[in-house]
């Protein structure tokens, strides 16, 4: 495994984390808790020691499953959880929350579910319009304070809203969309995290399956299944991005003997700002993979190579936009 110190915390965190939305099983058609815990478990056994997570998650199932996982296994000290805090949900709908009671109350509710009396990383899910972000910040600031959590970190934010955050508390980690098919950070909050010297955790690196070469032109997806509603699995665009996965694929079997997960993963790894790929796993043979993505580097030949393939490919590349929360129709000032 690959190491790198999250920037004034010294700690030290693995370069792939397990992401567990899907084991939550909302939006991801379901979930199997022995088969979460072992793969947790296979996870932890490669050296990953970084897990994030989410109340959202399943409705508070990731949580609970994730606090399981780590409990049966000791050693709680040497696991760093990120979490998450600001959306609420009623009967399945999601909405944002980031006031100052929502951020204390979801602590307390999170410590709980995780089995732990500290959150290492505790991250504001979403932007909530409706509450100035200072005063988001500021509860933040103060539970970092009181030790309940050990590093502040924001998600889906713009540098803006960054700014608005860090002139009233200190910030570690960011966590943006990032893969090879989604690349609108890199105008924007990939330059601000160089510049800030922030920590960023990639989230969907394999981009919900479609890099992992998987993928077929008859996959199908059923139930509560986001990829449902994910404009890139859908005529006429999913053609285009197979086929892109396809090149990706060639290139790397040609010039590295590698596949095209391991491109993927190498890729986002190997632009600097990032910190952590959160790869998506629910089976523990997932994992057997990650080895693939560690230890090497892209070249700038390859890299060209990469940019030109994305450009043949795929005419008008889209980005994660259709997985945001809707935002809270009062405005904050
Ligand atoms: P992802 O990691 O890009 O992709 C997950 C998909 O990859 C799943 O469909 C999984 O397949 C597949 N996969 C994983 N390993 C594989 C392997 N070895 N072979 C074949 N397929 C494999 O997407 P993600 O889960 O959306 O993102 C990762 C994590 O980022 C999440 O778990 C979550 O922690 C975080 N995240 C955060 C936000 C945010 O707003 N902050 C948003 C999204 C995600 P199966 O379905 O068959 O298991």
């Amino acid at each position: 495994m690959e190491y790198k110190i999250i920037s004034d915390t010294g700690m030290n965190v693995s370069r792939i984390a397990q992401g567990t939305w899907a084991i939550g099983g909302w939006m991801w058609g379901g979930t199997d808790e022995r088969e979460s815990i072992r793969t947790i478990h296979a996870a932890l056994d490669q050296g990953i020691n970084l897990i994030d997570t989410a109340p959202v998650y399943g409705f508070g199932v990731s949580e609970e499953i994730v606090g399981k996982a780590i409990a049966e296994r000791g050693h709680r000290e040497k696991v760093f959880i990120a979490t998450k805090v600001g959306l609420e949900w009623h009967d399945g709908s999601i909405t944002r929350n980031s006031s100052p009671a929502r951020i204390r109350q979801e602590l307390q509710d999170s410590l709980r579910r995780l089995r732990t009396d500290y959150i290492d990383i505790y991250q504001v899910h979403w932007p909530d319009m409706a509450v100035p972000i200072e005063e988001t910040a500021r509860t933040m600031h103060a539970l970092f304070k009181e030790g309940l959590i050990r590093a502040v970190g924001v998600s889906n934010y713009s540098p803006e809203q960054m700014n608005r955050f860090m002139s009233v508390s200190e910030l570690h980690t960011v966590q943006p969309p990032y893969n090879l098919f989604e690349r609108q950070i890199e105008g924007d909050v990939l330059p601000y995290v160089r510049k800030k010297n922030l920590s960023a955790f990639a989230y969907g690196p394999l981009c919900r399956g479609l890099l992992t070469g998987t993928m077929q032109p008859d996959t199908k997806f059923s139930g509560d299944d986001l990829r449902l509603s994910d404009p890139k699995f859908q005529p006429p665009l999913y053609a285009q991005y197979l086929s892109a996965v396809q090149q990706l694929d060639e290139l790397a079997q040609e010039r590295y003997a590698k596949n095209v997960m391991d491109i993927a993963v190498r890729w986002v790894l190997d632009q600097p700002g990032i910190t952590t790929a959160l790869w998506g796993a629910r089976h523990p043979e997932e994992l057997e993979a990650v080895a693939g993505a560690l230890d090497w580097h892209l070249d700038a030949d390859a890299l060209a190579a990469i940019d030109q393939i994305l450009r043949q490919k795929i005419a008008s590349p889209i980005g994660p936009e259709f997985m945001a929360p809707p935002a809270n129709n009062a405005v904050a000032a």
